[in-house]
């Protein structure tokens, strides 16, 4: 039952063949059995889970069922709740408490669903394995020697072993996609400005996007339904943002005449021959589905990677200089005066990892240095949204690989970064771009995971969710579960 579908478990509860309290039961059980062992949840309170799903039984008993009424939902440990601690799996943050919810968390509240625990990340959500985490590795509920992708790593183990029927991740570079393709499972990164930033810890802020994480292309819909709208308390959350039926689109299962380009730059030597294989077919299998497929081109892809990697860590390198010891969390024993506070305070507090990205960031943004990196960046990302505007004057969709290579084993890449941000090089231009991409399963490479890429013009994910649920529909890959923890 823990690997149903969101609208499987309404269904069941509508029946009241399930209560909200027996489905949080189920899932509390299934998270204490495996949790050990995958270290998807960084903190969940049984107690707290308990009385949100009993009050929601109460108010549907009185008012009837609001759009996620009773269903558990993980969240990534990026977003500020003023339940149970919000860590971002960093040191700097321990034991810290939000005074308030993140715009997305109210809107989960106002729609029934129930806060279920916080999830394994990595730090700060910079990196593509969840190995950052302070809290260690989560791992790959499909070979659990392997990491789960990352940032949104926790999420997407939680989901793929059915601790949790869909989960809130972030997308920054590819952290809701990445993981979701590792793990088997299907994510959507929103339209930049679709969703609220607001009480969602900061990393790039002009990159940064919160979205779903789920089993099918349908629960996607619905719970990115829940999440979008605007907040007038975040500037970059769009206003007059072109609406989407999120549910009607996926209802259309429906690609006769889409018109699919296949861009070139995204089917490079170096990646997995089985990820390859994997992708062909389903781009055949979107053909019989009646769509027409096209070879186009996004010339300036090989940049992107670069330009994401002066651009991302400006930003954070900024948006960090707010963990100083005085106002979050963590602070250094007896500091001689201020600059010895600030220095061992995040000299204690950050990881390595976060630490590389605020010199670089710091470096790039340098008086002497800012028109060489920061500014030329800024250059190739205008370049870059400027290749998906043509590809996009001759096609509806693109369809890409997620990630060039399925999921890898833990400690594989911690030594060289370089290696771990070349894994990022399919899902960073659309964020560079602040266009909408979603992963869904297409199949497996020795028994791991791959996943495929749909992106669209901005403010069109009503395409991707057309496509992607005819291409789900058309394919069994819904129904396979990993081994670990027993079906
Ligand atoms: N892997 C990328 C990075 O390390 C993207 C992370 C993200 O999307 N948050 O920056």
């Amino acid at each position: 039952m823990t690997y149903a579908t969101l609208s499987e478990l309404r269904a069941q509860l509508d029946s009241g063949a399930q209560t909200a309290c027996s489905l949080a039961e189920a899932y509390l059980e299934r998270v204490q059995a495996l949790n050990a062992e995958l270290n998807a949840f960084v903190h969940i309170d049984a107690d707290e889970v308990l009385e949100q799903a009993a009050a929601s039984d109460t108010y549907r008993a009185s008012h009837g069922p609001r759009p996620l009424e009773g269903l558990p939902i993980a969240i990534k440990d990026i977003f500020c709740t003023q339940d149970g601690p919000t860590q971002c799996c960093s040191n700097i943050l321990k034991g810290y408490r939000a005074p308030y919810d993140a715009h997305v968390i109210t809107r989960l509240k106002e729609a029934g669903a129930v806060l279920f625990g916080k999830t394994n990340m990595d730090e700060f959500a910079m990196g593509s394995s969840n190995e950052t985490s302070a809290f260690g590795p989560c791992r790959n509920p499909w070979d659990t020697t392997r990491i789960p992708g990352g940032s949104s790593g926790g999420s997407a183990c939680a989901v793929a072993a059915g601790m949790a029927p869909a989960a809130l991740g972030t997308d920054t570079g590819g952290s809701i996609r990445q993981p979701a393709a590792l793990c088997g499972i299907t994510g959507l990164k929103p339209t930049y400005g679709r969703v609220s930033r607001r009480g969602i810890i900061a990393f790039a802020s002009s990159l940064d996007q919160a979205g779903p994480m789920t089993r099918s292309v349908e629960d996607t819909a619905l719970l990115a339904s829940v999440m979008c709208g605007h907040d007038s308390a975040d500037a970059t959350s769009v206003a007059d943002a072109p609406e989407v039926d999120w549910l009607g689109a996926c209802a259309a299962r429906d690609m006769k005449g889409l018109k699919i380009g296949r861009p070139r730059e995204y089917f490079i030597d170096g990646m997995d021959a089985g990820v390859l294989q994997a992708v062909e077919e389903a781009i055949e299998t979107c053909r019989e589905l009646g769509a027409e497929v096209i070879d186009v081109s996004l010339p300036h892809t090989p940049a992107a990677v670069a330009a994401y990697y002066v651009i991302a860590p400006s930003e954070a390198s900024a948006n960090l200089s707010r963990y100083d010891g005085v106002r979050f969390g963590h602070r250094c024993e007896a500091p001689e005066d201020l600059l010895d506070m600030y220095t061992r305070t995040r000299d204690e507090g950050f990881g390595a990892e976060v630490k590389r990205r605020i010199l670089t960031g710091s470096f790039a943004l340098s008086s002497g240095y800012y028109d060489a990196y920061y500014l030329k960046a800024q250059k190739v990302r205008t370049l870059i949204r400027q290749d998906f505007l043509q590809a996009f004057a001759q096609v509806d969709v693109l369809l890409t690989p997620t990630s060039p290579v399925t999921a890898f084993h833990i400690g594989e890449k911690t030594d060289d970064p370089l290696t771990m941000y070349l894994a990022d090089v399919f899902t960073i231009a659309l964020n560079l771009a602040g266009l909408p991409g979603l992963s869904q399963p297409c199949g497996f490479a020795d028994g791991l995971p791959v996943g495929l890429q749909w992106i669209a013009p901005a403010w069109q994910e009503d395409r991707i969710l057309a496509a992607a649920s005819a291409y789900e529909a058309a394919t069994d890959w819904l129904s396979q579960t990993p081994a670990t923890g027993g079906n």
